[in-house]
């Protein structure tokens, strides 16, 4: 079936179980799909935009409504939708950095926070990880002191992943944004693998800006993404437009700058809307996600040779695994070579492992049913044993 031409009808999700890593969070929901077809249309969100004319006043859908929401759900005062947690990052980045100024990130902080520091002239810092693969509050405060030494002055902005890329592994934010705050860098959390996924209170932790994934995280179109701030912050990353034209005169409301005015206008703000009481009820069942990471997880460690790469026992449904010790060695003599764990997988209706990887990979379990997650976990266990590896 085709949507027209050469376009095939997407129908993964549909004949498959996909773990793959960064599309697990973000499968619609059907009340998200409906959303889709019924607001399909460009500008389909603005049959009702009235005075003051902006996306977060406009009562019909309720979207003014869905931002209160969002603020208090995040425990943040403001909240605004933005096309995907890069869009946040650059806001607040265009916000607080100036051209030479240095700013924290993490040795495990995604390409989109670098490229929005490169955006704003800033110079990125790394914190260093741990042996296990964690940020902590220690070498924070370790590399702002650095930076203070080479700089003369604290970053202007200090970026801390709640749950990295990489690992899937959980830091702590809590500890680290109040190192931070003492030398009064201000936090941004990249929410792109929480917020969504699993209960976050911006303000237990204390940060004062927190970015989500529409499309990574909450069951939403892409792009979509949200950026909330503490209403100390809100003032300067929300400003609104103070320009004028200088032959009309003509100056324009109450327009954020940094969001261009208005953002997400159609499918995706409400497609994200939509998903929302399915979302505010999942992050209240992470433990199932849990379980079922750590099932397949264990189902993989049983295979010999095979180690995790994130902190164990699991506490993200995102995780890296280590089969050089067994599925590559498969490989090896294969006659599929590389591509036999893929193609075995894909014979029991499982998909989002990277064609060819046998070596270090990453699969995401979460959504995942109670009978999806044994399954996956027996795949492994039955495809490994077949290929001739120690099972225990
Ligand atoms: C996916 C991801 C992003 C980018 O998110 P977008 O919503 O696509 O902009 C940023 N940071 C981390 C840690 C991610 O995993």
């Amino acid at each position: 079936m085709k949507c027209s031409g050469d376009i095939d009808v997407r129908e993964v999700e549909e004949l498959s179980i996909n773990i793959d890593p960064i599309q697990a969070g973000g499968r619609l929901t059907p009340e998200a799909m409906k959303a889709c077809i019924a607001y399909g249309d460009g500008y389909s969100v603005c049959d009702y935009c009235l005075k003051p004319f902006r996306l977060d006043y406009i009562k019909k859908p309720p979207i003014a409504e869905f931002h209160r929401d969002l603020a208090e759900w995040l425990h943040m005062d403001e909240v605004r939708v933005v096309p995907g947690a890069r869009r946040g990052f650059q806001a607040v980045a265009s916000t607080l950095v100036e051209k030479g100024d240095p700013v924290m990130l993490t040795a495990l902080s995604h390409y989109t926070e670098f490229v929005s520091v490169e955006q704003s002239g800033g110079i990125p810092r790394e914190i260093p990880t741990d042996e296990h693969n964690r940020v902590t509050a220690d070498a924070a405060g370790m590399r702002i002191e650095e930076v203070m030494r080479e700089f003369g002055r604290p970053p202007s902005l200090l970026f801390v992943e709640h749950v990295d890329y990489q690992f899937g592994n959980i830091h702590e934010v809590k500890e680290i944004a109040r190192v931070a705050h003492s030398y009064d860098v201000p936090v941004l959390l990249n929410g792109a693998y929480s917020v969504g996924i699993m209960e976050v209170d911006g303000s237990a932790l204390g940060v004062d800006f927190v970015v989500g994934s529409g499309h990574k995280s909450m069951a939403a179109p892409a792009p979509s993404g949200l950026l909330a701030a503490t209403s100390e912050r809100a003032e300067s990353v929300f400003r609104t437009t103070k320009v004028k034209g200088d032959l009309t005169e003509r100056t324009f409301g109450i327009k954020e700058v940094e969001l261009m005015g208005c953002t997400l206008m159609g499918v995706t703000i409400v497609g994200m809307m939509a998903s929302f009481p399915a979302v505010q009820e999942r992050v209240k069942h992470f433990d199932r996600e849990i379980a079922h990471s750590r099932l397949i997880t264990d189902a993989l460690l049983s295979i010999e040779g095979t180690e995790v790469q994130s902190e164990y026992p699991r506490r993200h449904s995102l995780t890296r695994i280590d089969t050089r010790g067994s599925f590559d060695k498969v490989a090896e003599t294969h006659k599929k070579r590389g591509f036999f764990l893929q193609s075995e997988l894909k014979k029991r209706g499982i998909t989002g492992v990277i064609p060819g990887s046998t070596r270090v990979w990453k699969y995401n379990t979460y959504g995942l049913t109670d009978a999806q997650a044994q399954h996956v976990a027996d795949a492994f266990r039955e495809i490994a044993a077949e290929n001739g590896l120690n099972v225990t």
